[in-house]
């Protein structure tokens, strides 16, 4: 491996507090962090030693930024994979655009884990409303609608009950093309977050139970209870041979619904997740800094547990302005993203609490 000197430039395309928190532990290794957004308010450009506030489609800046780099990542799965094209022998990017490729299409994706051998739901393309009227009829209800691309945190999704007027579901995806997912009964949800370095080497975090509310992620603890550890293996297998696939370099991660009938792969994030955020404390190397050591060629730093028991809970919306009182636990490590204004449903910070 090409280990990347420090004092070198890691290019991180999009701006959010991903990008901030991988910043943070690229500066804590040495390296200089290039953000590229095109938010003039980036919350990861304020911890970074430069920023390029340019779209993701203007390829002249894109091919500065590129020359400025010595390495490039990104934090968001929905870059354009086109633009990139252009910039690809000026750095390496980690994770490979194979990657974007697949998790930026939902059925892609669900094709793709299928393909590795794992299980999905049962789903249909919908492209009109005469597709949509077929998909429902062969899946049956409930089930949930969910634009093919661009979702995130429960947007762009519609849940289809027994005899809904399915006019109105395809009016609340704003008739885009869409995949119809029967509904899967789950005990748990559950994240494999894995790393891969350039070597092939593969590491997994301990797996946190998910807890999601409105569709937004609330809170991962681990240790995860039995019904997930003992669905963790087939998990992990196929996050693997996935991240294997795809020749993956940096952090993966892979969201599971635990069933009666084993792990049932939802989606895949080429990239940081929040369900990880606990390992910055929680972990003895965290995803941030790990994800900078594979796309630095440097080696993987150990993944195991730093406490007995972890547990991070999301700060949405007005939830941050109690700061002064979650600092007043002493368990609380606190992390906020600098985004200043507070909406509902909108990612403020977090909490991660260790147990010992
Ligand atoms: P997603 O955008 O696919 O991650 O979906 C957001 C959340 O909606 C998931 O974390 C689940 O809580 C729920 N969800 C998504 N798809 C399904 C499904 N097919 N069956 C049951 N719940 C789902």
């Amino acid at each position: 491996m090409n280990a990347l000197k420090p004092g070198s430039t890691i290019g991180i395309l999009g701006g959010g507090q991903l990008g901030r928190m991988l910043a943070v532990a690229a500066a804590q290794l040495g390296y200089r962090c290039h953000i590229y957004a095109p938010e003039n308010n980036s919350v990861a450009a304020e911890v970074a030693a430069q920023f390029t506030c340019a779209g993701f489609h203007a390829v002249e800046a894109l091919d500065a930024f590129a020359k400025d780099c010595d390495v490039l990542t990104f934090e968001w799965e929905n870059v354009p994979v086109e633009p990139l094209k252009s910039i690809a022998d000026q750095a390496a990017l980690h994770p490979p655009t194979n990657a974007l490729n697949i998790a930026q299409h939902r059925i892609t994706e669900k094709n793709f884990a299928q393909e590795q051998g794992g299980r999905t739901a049962p789903f249909a393309e919908v492209t009109d409303r005469t597709t949509l009227d077929n998909a429902i009829a062969d899946i049956g209800t409930p089930a949930i609608l969910k634009t093919l691309r661009m979702g995130y945190d429960g947007k762009g999704q519609a849940l289809v009950k027994p005899n809904d007027n399915l006019d109105l579901h395809w009016d609340a995806v704003e008739q885009q093309p869409c995949i119809a997912e029967g509904f899967v009964t789950f005990s748990h949800e559950f994240s494999v977050i894995l790393v891969r370095g350039q070597n092939g080497d593969i590491r997994y975090w301990d797996t946190p139970h998910n807890v999601h509310q409105g569709g937004i992620l609330a809170t991962s603890a681990v240790p995860a209870p039995s019904q997930v550890v003992d669905q963790q293996a087939e998990a992990r297998a196929l996050a693997s041979k996935m991240a294997t696939a795809m020749d993956y370099v940096g952090v993966l991660t892979c969201e599971f619904f635990a069933t009666d009938d084993g792990p049932i792969f939802n989606e895949m994030a080429p990239r940081v997740h929040n369900s990880g955020h606990w390992t910055i404390e929680g972990a003895i190397t965290s995803q941030f800094e790990n994800h900078i050591r594979a796309i630095c060629g440097l080696p993987l730093g150990d993944t195991s547990l730093a406490a007995e028991r972890v547990e991070m809970t999301n700060l949405i919306g007005e939830d941050a302005n109690q700061w002064n009182e979650i600092l007043a636990d002493d368990k609380n490590h606190l992390h906020l993203y600098g985004k200043g204004q507070s909406r509902a449903g909108r990612k403020m910070g977090h909490i991660t609490k260790l147990f010992f």
